[in-house]
């Protein structure tokens, strides 16, 4: 049988909260002290690890305080400091235009709307998610990292490519105090037991809930039929995984 989306919502709290029993002190890995410091480690976290962030972060944040320093930095400067995170260049021209237009337009203050977190040079909906949830505590939707495209889809809760439709799919599912917090579940669980390409399903907290959508031997979990179609759903395609492009 078809899941229908009532089973499915339920289905997404119950896993919500074993992930949440599992992780239960999930929350945003890169450092940081302000919202500045959060947008600019989130910015650097575009195809990087956090633990690469992180390592970057406490020169970067002592040479540069607030977002006059960033914006005045030139940038052969700034890009010495970011080099080791990968996309150097544009991340660097991102932080300086990001912190001119925070000048300019913010008396260098980090905004607190979705619409001029856009604005920014090098910030789309994940990191504008990040830092209003995280800063401000205003959640306006869910941010879509890689972990969190990969076990979505292996978890059947969205068949979207794009992270603006994943991100779509993820606040129909959930309730929008979980928005947030998914995100930090969903990293952590990537890290621990779901690890991309390898995942440990035999140990997994959530495995009986889980459709591993794309995972071969997955043809006797409880709730598929024989073809491999979750709850009757349509026959499981392959699943690769996804590359965030570089957010330049
Ligand atoms: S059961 Fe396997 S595929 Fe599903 S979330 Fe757990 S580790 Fe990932």
């Amino acid at each position: 049988m078809k899941e229908t989306l009532t089973e499915k919502k339920s289905r997404a709290k119950r896993i919500v909260s074993l992930l949440s029993k599992a992780y239960p002190a999930a929350k945003c890995s890169l450092h940081h002290k302000n919202p500045l410091q959060l947008l600019i480690a989130t910015i650097l976290s575009a195809q990087c690890t956090d633990a690469r962030v992180n390592l970057v972060t406490p020169a970067l944040f002592k040479r540069f305080k607030t977002a006059k320093d960033f914006a005045g930095a030139s940038q052969s400067e700034m890009e010495k400091y970011v080099r080791s995170t990968g996309f150097y260049r544009n991340k660097a021209k991102n932080i300086r235009a990001s912190c001119k237009l925070l000048v300019q337009k913010h008396n260098g203050s980090v905004p607190r709307t979705m619409e001029e977190m856009l604005e920014l040079p090098g910030v789309a909906r994940k990191t504008a998610n990040i830092v209003l949830g995280n800063s401000y505590g205003v959640i306006e939707g869910v941010p879509v990292d890689t972990h969190a495209i990969r076990i979505s889809h292996l978890l059947g809760w969205s068949k979207e490519k794009q992270q603006e439709k994943i991100e779509r799919d993820l606040m129909a599912l959930l309730p929008r105090k979980y928005w947030l917090k998914i995100s930090d579940l969903f990293v952590h669980h990537g890290r621990a037991v779901c690890i991309a390409r390898r995942p440990r399903c035999g140990e997994c907290p959530i495995s009986r809930l889980c459709l591993k959508v794309g995972i071969k031997n997955n043809l006797r979990m409880p709730g598929f039929s024989p073809m491999g179609a979750p709850f009757g759903g349509e026959p499981l395609g392959g699943y690769s995984e996804q590359l965030i492009p570089p957010r330049v």
